[in-house]
């Protein structure tokens, strides 16, 4: 929260201007990401054309993302998101990717560094720009003390050097701007690790091996490789000051410090809910609306409770999904911290709604929705990341088990 802001009570009234926000996004999601969804899907590539499109109407664009991020009740972000993935989620993560690295360097950084690098991430129409952010690596998953991407400081020439390979980067390699975590000071494992800020063009950085994927395929995934790669010191997110100030504290044996990749997922969690909530809601529509007119035994299958019972549970799981995405929403947005774990919360609920969901919505179809005629089949393939990406289902729980016992689950 901004100083003299009043903060907004918690109220389930969604704001008029996030309205009409989110019936100008739905018409986009509708118009435009749906009828794209199945052939980017199928060419597994950078869907560009509605990259571009949307950059026209200033969807794709910092001061959208930035205007829904700041939106006092909360509610922007997840409304927002919930919409765009309901149109199709590898249409929508290629839409929002830049997004992670902007939240790590406006999260950590300072002013001049967002103000710097954010619109670099995002650029505007015939000028598209993307961001990558980097934590990642092959053998530093949910296990991201192991990083082992290292940060060098030249004194003499006020630069870093990095050397390293990242793994599964969002945008990774295709981005103009890469925000990376490296180790600075690895005896202090995840609390010794910076992020630093690659400028478009620099040299030593260059994509690996494209990932192809079971899902969200439309959205660029790669590895990013870090040979000899040279930045200037205020490249550093946040400044190195406040980095050998955090560096002294941990030398003189204090806990001090946050791990600079989880403060980057514990302020996007909530945001990841929202997508995951689009892709259940999305399914919940098309097996509801087939349930209603295919026919067998003479009646529609949603006739039969068995069907019935469970359009009402998925109903039941999407509901209960958003109010506890808009619950950390709402949280995040006031400056509360997440005593209860809520961020996690609300991406475990919502990432296995998602999975849920879109499996009884193959189901409610029977063959029909085995099959690439109908869109269910790629809502299954794509919902599942959501248990897999910026934290896992059980890595969440760690976080929510923790929250509740006090204890150091591992
Ligand atoms: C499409 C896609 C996009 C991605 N985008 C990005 C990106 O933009 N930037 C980025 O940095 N990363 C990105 N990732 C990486 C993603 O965040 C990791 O895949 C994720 O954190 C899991 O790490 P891992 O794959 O190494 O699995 P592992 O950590 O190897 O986990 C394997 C299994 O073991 C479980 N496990 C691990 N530790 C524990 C534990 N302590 N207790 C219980 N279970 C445990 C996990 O839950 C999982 O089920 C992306 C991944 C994908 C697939």
């Amino acid at each position: 929260m901004t100083d003299g802001e009043v903060p907004a009570p918690f109220s389930l009234d969604v704001p008029d201007d996030v309205r009409r926000m989110r019936d100008w996004v739905h018409q986009f999601a509708r118009d435009v990401i749906r009828p794209a969804a199945a052939e980017w899907d199928e060419r597994e590539e950078m869907p560009w054309p509605v990259l571009e499109e949307a950059a026209k109407i200033g969807l794709y664009s910092l001061d959208f993302f930035a205007t829904q991020w700041f939106e006092p009740s909360g509610l922007g972000t997840p409304v927002a998101f919930e919409e765009i993935f309901w149109g199709d989620a590898g249409i929508g993560l290629a839409l929002t990717g830049s997004c992670l690295a902007a939240i790590a360097v406006s999260s950590n950084g300072t002013a001049e560094q967002i103000g710097e690098w954010l619109p670099q991430m995002f650029g505007g129409p015939g000028d598209l720009r993307l961001g990558a952010f980097c934590s990642s690596e092959a053998g530093a998953g949910s296990d991201v003390g192991a990083i082992r991407t290292r940060a060098v400081y030249s004194e003499a020439t006020d630069e870093w050097v990095l050397n390293g390979t990242k793994a599964w980067a969002t945008n990774g390699g295709i981005a103009d701007v890469h925000v990376v975590v490296a180790s600075v000071a690895p005896e202090h494992g995840s609390r010794g690790q910076a992020t630093f800020i690659i400028p478009p063009g620099t040299r030593g950085l260059s994509q690996g091996q494209k990932v192809r994927k079971h899902g969200v395929r439309a959205s660029h995934t790669a590895e990013v490789i870090l040979d000899d790669v040279r930045v200037p010191g205020r490249c550093l997110v946040g400044g190195k000051e406040r980095l050998d100030a955090r560096l002294a504290r941990l030398a003189e044996g204090g806990r001090a410090g946050e791990q600079a990749a989880m403060k980057t997922f514990e302020a996007s969690r909530p945001t990841v809910a929202a997508m995951a909530v689009g892709v259940a809601r999305a399914a919940f529509e098309v097996a509801r609306d087939y349930a209603v007119q295919r026919e067998q035994f003479g009646r529609p299958v949603g006739r039969n409770q068995a069907i019935a019972f469970m359009l009402a549970d998925m109903q039941a799981s999407i509901d209960a999904a958003r109010l506890l995405t808009w619950r950390a929403a709402w949280m995040a947005r006031q400056g509360r911290t997440f005593a209860g774990a809520e961020g996690s919360v609300s991406k475990l609920v919502a990432g296995e709604t998602a999975v849920r969901v879109t499996e009884q919505a193959i189901q409610i179809l029977g063959g029909n929705g085995y099959t690439r005629e109908y869109p269910v089949e790629r809502m299954h393939r794509d919902a599942k990341i959501f248990t897999i990406f910026e934290g896992t289902s059980e890595i969440q729980r760690m976080i929510i088990g923790r929250a509740v016992t006090g204890l150091e689950v591992r």
